[in-house]
């Protein structure tokens, strides 16, 4: 591939855990990937470093005002790089004339308004911020359709089905079956649990990852929403899609058929894999971390979900079958309980709790526009927010 033909990538969220894996997969491509754009909410200092180190990097958003004030005064940028602040930021680095793919990897749903701005300008869309689809699934999958954008899925369990399913008909799919470390938690004797500390969860047995995921799959609401995100993006029914406790996090997801046959990818614990896969798609490539070593791999095991250890997958499941506006009421409700958890406001218990008394608070409706989710989403904020204190330690 010439210099000319590279693929031309934005990453928003370029310095968090997946911006970081997404510069390393650039790195090892530089004949095939270029980045042009990165954005991050206030961390202006790595992303002037990001900046110097990819010389094709022309724009750069900042979300948070003061970060953006801030970073125009630190003059650390590159003279040929244009500062751009907040969401307005971020939507033009999402609709970039000369970008092929905007890879949003935003925490949360900020990302949302990008995501959806660079489907309406055509681009790729190489999704990470799996929030994104609990919230607002219905409207990014019509916006997808309706420009003919392609749609990545990043997260490692759908770029796994992504994968599987690829040459089958749909009609042919039985169910998925994504797979769940288990989290920091997994064998600890449920008694315990009442005394979790934020460190005990911040401590992921087999991925590296940012903070507020790595409690989501201490506490499996992780799978929750990638259960949501799976029937979101592959257009199936609740009792379609399937979670089970794979220690070994190798096997990332499986899809039967409806002959019973399944299909598994397989790979080792590091985001590079599915992130290279989807920059790259359809083309493959030698990759930043080694392959599997079979003759060091010694056992994969397979084992039910503990829903009663793990009240967030089953409170996910409620959702899934309740549909319209569930799903983006228990994603809210989960962001506020995981800060107020992470600030040591409330223990670890109650995350599942205040999401539980929001999920009883609001009544389901079928959301007919994005305005109505967004108050939804801003709804139930405020109902997880006033429980806060029921919870308090
Ligand atoms: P991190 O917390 O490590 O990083 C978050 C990134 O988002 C940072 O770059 C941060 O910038 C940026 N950010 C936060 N808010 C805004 C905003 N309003 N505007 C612009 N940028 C913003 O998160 P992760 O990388 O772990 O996760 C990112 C997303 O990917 C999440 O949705 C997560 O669920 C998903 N994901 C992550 C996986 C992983 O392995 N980490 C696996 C699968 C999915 P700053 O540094 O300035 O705060
Ligand atoms: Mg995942």
């Amino acid at each position: 591939m010439s210099a000319s033909s590279r693929k031309r990538i934005v990453l928003l969220g370029a310095t968090g855990s997946i911006g970081e894996n997404t510069l390393r997969v650039i790195a090892t491509h530089p004949d095939k990937l270029e980045l042009v754009g990165i954005a991050a909410h206030s961390n202006h200092a790595r992303l002037a470093e990001i900046a110097r180190a990819h010389p094709g990097v022309r724009h750069v958003a900042v979300f948070d005002h003061a970060a953006f004030a801030a970073a125009k005064s630190a003059h650390a940028f590159p003279a040929d790089v244009a500062l751009h602040g907040g969401l307005a930021g971020l939507n033009f680095l999402a609709q970039l004339p000369e970008a092929d793919t905007v890879l949003v990897a935003v925490v949360g749903t900020a990302g949302l308004e990008p995501a959806l701005a660079a489907l309406a300008a055509g681009k790729n869309l190489a999704l990470a911020s799996k929030e994104i689809l609990v919230l607002a699934g219905k409207f990014v999958m019509a916006a997808a359709r309706a420009s003919g954008a392609k749609l990545l899925p990043v997260d490692s369990e759908h770029n796994a089905v992504f994968q599987c399913i690829q040459g089958h008909p749909s009609a042919d799919v039985s169910r998925i079956v994504l797979t769940a470390s288990g989290g920091a938690f997994r064998d600890w004797p449920v008694e315990k649990l009442a005394h979790v500390t934020v460190a005990d969860a911040l401590k992921h047995p087999n991925w590296s990852m940012g903070p507020k995921i790595t409690v989501d799959s201490a506490t499996l609401a992780n799978k929750g929403l990638e259960l949501i995100e799976a029937q979101c993006l592959f257009g199936l029914r609740a009792d379609q899609c399937h979670a089970v406790l794979h220690p070994q996090s190798i096997v990332h997801a499986l899809v039967e058929f409806t002959d019973g046959a399944m299909l598994a990818q397989l790979c080792p614990p590091s985001m590079t894999f599915p992130i290279q896969h989807a920059l790259l798609h359809p083309a493959r490539a030698p990759g930043v971390d080694a392959p599997l070593d079979l003759t060091k791999l010694l056992s994969l095991e397979f084992r039910p979900v503990d829903e009663a250890r793990f009240p967030m997958l089953r409170l996910a499941r409620e959702v899934m079958h309740a549909g319209g506006s569930a799903p983006a009421a228990y994603n809210a409700a989960n962001e506020i309980a995981v800060a107020a958890f992470l600030a040591g406001h409330i223990p670890f218990l109650a995350i599942p709790q205040v999401v539980d008394k929001t999920l009883q608070t609001l009544t389901s409706f079928e959301p007919a526009d994005l305005a109505a989710v967004l108050a939804v989403d801003a709804e139930a904020r405020r109902v997880a927010t006033s429980s806060l204190p029921t919870f308090r330690v």
